[in-house]
């Protein structure tokens, strides 16, 4: 693969993995923390690998639910540290260009629409929820 990870954290099976990120990753820094809006650096307690995590949800009004953008990316110590570096206003393009040669794991949940899960590679288009 491409030096990621370890099966707890960056396995294949996307369902389990998902289900389970909660209780393997512990977050470590938190950047934002918003009701619409969560960025947060979080590590394997298997392996140590630091992920970022976006969390965006947007409102929609009238509509069945709002929808929600889970983006999940591992990152090296360096990106971990520049990342850290922009505090509460993070550079969603920086961050999002750091798919492009890694995958990431996404959760897309549209409103009215069952929620899908995946790994994507390339570009994750990141926005902040309101
Ligand atoms: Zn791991």
């Amino acid at each position: 693969m491409d030096g990621f990870g370890c099966h707890c954290c960056y396995g294949e099976d996307v369902a389990t993995l998902w289900a389970n990120l909660s209780v393997v990753l512990d977050v470590v820094t938190t950047l934002v923390d918003k009701s619409h809006f969560d960025v947060s650096i979080r590590r394997c307690q298997a392996c140590q690998q630091q992920f970022v995590f976006v969390f965006t949800e947007i409102t929609v009004w009238g509509e069945d639910g709002e929808p929600q953008y889970s983006t999940l990316i591992p990152i090296d110590g360096a990106e971990v540290e520049t990342i850290v570096a922009m505090g509460q206003r993070p550079d969603l393009k920086w961050i999002g260009a750091l798919g492009q040669d890694r995958r990431w794991l996404y959760k897309n949940w549209p409103s009215g629409a069952s929620a899908s899960i995946g790994w994507s590679t390339g570009t994750a288009h990141l926005m902040e929820g309101y």
